[in-house]
């Protein structure tokens, strides 16, 4: 007798659902008391509480989610524009004026300093020398890099000197390697002889000089305050 009322009830409730399911109805639960209810109904039948007040509830929820995943895509995204565009700007100021790594001519020895990292005091007073490895990503090529400023403490030079020891590519293929990529950075190139090519920009002249087989100075300068030669 209890088992048919049990089978009755169940038979019941399977109908209810599949009722729901087929006007598109959905249960959930309410907000206040936690009871399963239809979404299409006024109120909660349990404690009254409008079952709109559920609905909204749930929709807010939605919406909070979607806002949680939305804003870190979007920041990541703006970052992302902000850091590409900060460096195409970046590229753009370095290529137009020819200042190397965006160091303004005419700033005194001190500002160099603090700009410029693991530099050491040159052997005269009016330069710091900083040696890199594998320079500008090159792999062999060593730099001994000198930064010179004027009488009036007025930063106007850069001295590169650039020695290959790598094997991979003859020293023909790398001078013609740093040739090309200073073409791309300041414009095609003049030659005032054999071994030397020279670029011009808005404030910069820029010489390379093909010294030895691996061995290549490159010397920046102010245009309008270009160095004297060494007294
Ligand atoms: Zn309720």
């Amino acid at each position: 007798m209890i088992l048919k009322i049990n089978i009755q009830i169940l038979r019941i409730k399977f109908q209810k659902k599949s009722k729901l399911k087929r006007r598109n109805m959905a249960l959930i639960k309410c907000i206040e008391c936690g009871n399963e209810i239809s979404n299409k109904a006024e109120v909660c039948p349990n404690c009254g509480c409008p079952v709109s007040d559920t609905v909204k509830e749930k929709n807010n929820k939605k919406k909070k989610m979607l806002i949680m995943i939305l804003i870190p895509i979007i920041s990541i995204i703006m970052i992302c524009c902000l850091v590409i565009g900060a460096s195409l700007i970046i590229k753009r100021y370095n290529t137009k004026t020819g200042y190397y790594n965006n160091l303004k001519w005419g700033i005194t020895s001190e500002r160099l300093e603090k700009k410029l990292k693991d530099v050491e005091k040159g052997s005269k007073d009016n330069c710091y020398i900083q040696t890199q490895s594998d320079y500008e990503g090159i792999t062999g090529l060593s730099a001994a890099i000198f930064y010179y400023w004027d009488d009036n403490n007025k930063f106007n030079q850069v001295s590169i000197l650039m020695t290959y020891k790598g094997t991979e590519l003859s020293n023909k293929v790398m001078l013609e390697k740093y040739v090309s990529q200073y073409d791309d950075r300041y414009g095609e190139h003049e030659c005032s002889n054999s071994y030397t090519y020279e670029w011009e920009t808005s404030k910069t002249k820029i010489e390379l000089i093909n010294v030895t087989g691996n061995v290549v100075s490159v010397k920046i300068y102010d245009k309008n305050n270009p160095k004297e030669e060494d007294k």
